[in-house]
C-alpha cells in the first residue's frame, strides 16, 4: 500500500491504527523528515480511503482496506 505524506510516496506493508488528539492515525505511516503522518494513496481509483472533514471528524470508507 503506498503512501504519501508532504515531501514523498512511500510503501507500508503494515500498519497499525492509533488515536492521537482524537485523529486516527497509523504510526508506521509517519515521515520523520517532514513530521507528517502520510495519507492513503488508492493506486487505482484516485483518492480515497481516509476522508478529512472540515470539522476535524475522519469518515472512514467502507472499502478501507485495513
Ligand atoms: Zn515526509
Amino acid at each position: 500500500m503506498k503512501y504519501q505524506c508532504k515531501c514523498k510516496t512511500f510503501e507500508v506493508h503494515k500498519t497499525t491504527i492509533k488515536v492521537v488528539d482524537g485523529k486516527v492515525v497509523k504510526p508506521e505511516t509517519y515521515c520523520n523528515e517532514c513530521n507528517t503522518y502520510g495519507e492513503y494513496i488508492k493506486e487505482h481509483k484516485g483518492y480515497g480511503g481516509i476522508i478529512k472533514k472540515p470539522n476535524g471528524t475522519i469518515a472512514k470508507r467502507s472499502d478501507l482496506n485495513m
